[in-house]
């Protein structure tokens, strides 16, 4: 009896605009439609269920040994594909071993040792900085807490999250491109700032899940819930998704 009450619960779901109207009390509302709190965490948890299910392998694409690599893969990751990220790290992750090796090369060599992964200017001289930064003030260890990571030049929260959930084992949310659009699809956000949405989905999402949560989501945005044209027919998540078509 229970399994079926929270079947019926998690897929009672909330309109997809909101309705005006009627201020009557009663539980919390939030999200997209007129969902409560109780209802709406009763689905996210179904929703991580079904990742899990769905995607048992989920996890960071960016090969790496170290959290001065995973740091590095980051920040050439942005604009550019995995794929290539790992191609280009495979000889770079050779040369440079560790923060002091990208704090003293000379930047226009450290340019060309990444140039195909795109904005290779900007992106050496954030490896750089950030690099001359864990020597100075971290005695060339990458730190391990979000408030160290992200005075860091160059390391935002997305950044942060990504090395603490996958070097540190810490969990953590990344609200990259594909987060940000299915947390809005599957109703778990409003927002559209990925700082605002990644404060929006800590308190739904189990915090041990946090860091498997992003992978998992990063992967069905990958293959299913694409930007132009979600695939919602073969969606394991259509039933506790209130953009389902
Ligand atoms: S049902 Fe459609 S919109 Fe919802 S998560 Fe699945 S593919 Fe995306």
């Amino acid at each position: 009896m229970k399994t079926i009450a929270m079947v019926k619960k998690v897929t009672a779901i909330p309109s997809r605009r909101p309705r005006g109207g009627s201020k009557a009390s009663g539980p919390k509302k939030r999200g997209p439609g007129r969902e409560s709190e109780e209802a709406l965490r009763a689905r996210a948890l179904e929703i991580v269920r079904r990742l899990y299910r769905a995607y048992p392998d989920a996890r960071c694409a960016l090969q790496h040994r170290s959290a001065l690599e995973l740091l590095v893969a980051t920040i050439l990751s942005a604009q550019c594909t995995d794929a290539r990220v790992n191609l280009v790290t495979r000889e770079l992750f050779q040369k440079y071993r560790g923060a002091e090796d990208y704090a003293k090369a000379p930047l226009p060599e450290l340019e060309e040792a990444i140039r195909s992964t795109g904005f290779f200017r900007a992106k050496a001289k954030s490896i750089k900085s950030c690099c001359q930064e864990i020597c100075e003030r971290h005695g060339g260890q990458v730190p391990s807490t979000l408030e160290e990571l992200t005075r860091l030049r160059g390391v935002g929260r997305k950044t942060a999250n990504v090395i603490l959930g996958n070097a540190f084992g810490v969990p953590g949310i990344v609200v990259d491109t594909h987060v940000k659009r299915l947390a809005g699809r599957l109703g778990l956000t409003r927002n559209q700032d990925p700082v605002k949405i990644e404060f929006d989905l800590m308190p739904v999402i189990p915090r041990k899940d946090w860091t498997y949560f992003s992978h998992a989501l990063i992967f069905h945005g990958r293959r299913i819930c694409k930007a132009r044209k979600p695939d919602c027919p073969k969606c394991p998540l259509a039933e506790v998704c209130p953009s389902r078509v």
